[in-house]
């Protein structure tokens, strides 16, 4: 599902990623672990194009993501990505932030986004804040309607930046339950952890 070869990148002069490889295959779920600064965010976001790099290829369910050509929208679409700051927009409510990318990139018809949005919403145990505004949810809400919204554009995988380390620690767990849930259903997920 995910091939990254030989990726080096560098920030101007300085070398954040040398020489990285690895294989994801489909239905598997990766933790990438190491200290603050070391590279991780930077080697997950150049999976999705967020970053470029200069050196090696990155091959994501058949597009070369550093290719010329590469429709990078359309690769973004189909994957995933949660980040530590749940990142979801402030002003739509919950049901907008799960619907809008479904129908402005997608192109799916209203009904069916607002369909597709309700049952992940009771997926995360959310279906009774949907009216609401992210800033009026905790950060675990926040961070599961973050996972729904990824999940409302039906990724081939998923990737995971710090998704529980702006988290209180009591609302740790039902992120991870979700989590959890997802990797047993079988999806590909690439997880960044200090
Ligand atoms: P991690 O996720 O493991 O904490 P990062 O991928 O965020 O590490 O950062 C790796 C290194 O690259 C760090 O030394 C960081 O300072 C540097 N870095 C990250 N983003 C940038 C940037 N936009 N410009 C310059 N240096 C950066």
């Amino acid at each position: 599902m995910i091939s990254i070869r030989n990726v080096s990148k560098f920030y101007g002069g300085f070398q954040a990623l040398r020489d990285c490889s690895t294989e994801v295959a489909k239905g598997e779920v990766i933790v990438v672990c190491g200290p603050s600064g070391s590279g991780k965010s930077t080697l997950i976001k150049c999976v999705n194009g967020l970053e470029t790099f200069q050196q090696g290829e990155i091959v994501v369910h058949g597009p070369s993501v550093g290719a010329p050509g590469t429709d990078l929208p359309g690769l973004r679409a189909h994957v995933g990505m949660v980040f530590q700051h749940f990142e979801l927009f402030p002003h739509l409510s919950v049901l907008d932030n799960l619907t809008v990318a479904q129908v402005k990139v997608l192109g799916r018809p209203r009904e069916e986004a607002l369909e597709r949005a309700l049952a992940l919403l009771d997926r995360v145990g959310l279906r009774a804040q949907a009216a609401k505004y992210p800033g009026r949810l905790s950060g675990g809400q926040q961070q599961r309607v973050a996972i729904a919204r990824a999940l409302a554009m039906d990724p081939v995988c998923m990737l995971f930046d710090e998704p529980t380390s702006a988290l209180d620690p009591e609302m740790i767990n039902e992120v991870l339950d979700v989590m959890r849930e997802l990797a047993a259903d079988g999806m590909t997920m690439v997880v960044v952890s200090h």
